[in-house]
């Protein structure tokens, strides 16, 4: 992402604040212009109609609805059909990071100028989430929420928000990398699968680089965590778990190119990273066009970050390997996103 400074004073301030702590600013942030507006008056957002999210005070959702009175919620807050039980008190907090994570979700996906359709309209095949803890067990019987997607509707289990309970299912199922910016971009990449490859011609050209989505799901994916990814799966997926299946694949490319181009744009702004990020300065990530030079880009700013990252005992910053089939996986989503745009 890009880098902020404060309308009023001119102090770096990130994405997530609500307020600057140099001159205490109130601070609003607009998609429209991607920055902030920053408000001497707490309760004062930049226009009579433009006014705060309402989720503002209760977890710091510090973006400006603009344009329209009659929403309460902005873009991201807008989507997002049911919440925590707030009646958990450690919910609050549960909610309040998963959507900040979203917030970076609709970001990128409004960066990208993606479909997303409004949420009121029941019927519609618009994007929208369900952030729930596990069912109360009935008769002695749990049951489990699980993360995933169906129809446009992404489930999350807010126990993810958790560090520890997160930390141990990374540990569980073997991952280098779990987060929950990466859950969001992975589950909104089976919504834009529909979208963008079943609904729009491209089945053929997806089956052909990811293999054939019509085997049994739930077998697949039975299979893969009785009998884990296949040997020599590095070469082909760019993680274990895309193994699983197509849909999976594809789900897992979709994240990491997302992480890739808003990891290129925050380099990008701070003009770190190899020349081929700096030759292309004026234009964001989000808008390049030649995948040759994202991922040329991309690959030395990890091997860099990497190491920055061991400086410190830190994991790995990206702790995954680009063979050649999966930047081509990758360029496939590149060219879905970009024709879509055009
Ligand atoms: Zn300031
Ligand atoms: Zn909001
Ligand atoms: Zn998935």
């Amino acid at each position: 992402m890009r880098r902020y400074f404060c309308p009023h004073c001119a102090n770096e301030v990130y994405f997530d604040n609500t307020a600057c702590v140099k001159c205490k600013s109130t601070l609003g942030y607009l998609c429209s212009i991607d920055g902030f507006h920053a408000s001497t008056v707490p309760s004062q957002s930049n226009s009579s109609v433009d006014h705060y999210c309402a989720n503002r005070d209760l977890i710091g959702c510090n973006w400006i609805v603009e344009q329209d009175e009659s929403l309460q919620f902005c873009i991201s807050c807008r989507h997002t059909l049911v919440i925590p039980d707030l009646s958990a008190a450690p919910n609050v907090e549960r909610w309040a990071r998963l959507e900040r994570a979203k917030r970076l979700l609709f970001y990128g996906l409004q960066k990208f100028h993606l479909p997303l359709d409004p949420r009121d309209d029941k019927l519609s095949r618009g994007l929208r989430f369900e952030l729930k803890s596990d069912p109360l067990p009935v008769a002695g019987q749990e049951t489990k929420t699980l993360t995933g997607h169906k129809g446009g509707l992404i489930t999350i289990n807010i126990m993810e928000a958790d560090d520890d309970v997160r930390e141990r299912h990374r540990v569980a199922m073997g991952e280098p990398y779990r987060t929950l910016i990466g859950h969001f971009r992975h589950e909104v990449g089976h919504y834009y699968w529909d979208r963008l490859v079943a609904e729009a011609g491209q089945i053929d050209a997806f089956r052909a680089m990811f293999g054939d989505e019509r085997i049994a799901y739930t077998e697949a994916l039975q299979r893969h965590y009785q009998n884990g990814a296949p040997l020599g799966w590095e070469a082909l997926y760019v993680s274990s778990y895309a193994s699983s299946h197509p849909w999976e694949d594809f789900a897992e490319t979709w994240a990491h190119y997302f992480h890739i181009v808003d990891g290129l744009e925050t380099a990008q702004s701070y003009a770190i990273g190899s020349p081929a990020v700096n030759t292309q300065t004026k234009i964001s990530p989000y808008e390049w066009r030649d995948f040759d030079i994202l991922i040329k880009a991309w690959v030395p700013l990890t091997i860099m970050m990497n190491a920055m990252n061991r400086s410190i005992g830190n994991s790995d910053f990206y702790p995954f390997v680009l063979s050649d089939a999966i930047s081509a996986k990758l360029q496939f989503v590149h060219k879905l996103i970009h024709q879509t745009r055009s």
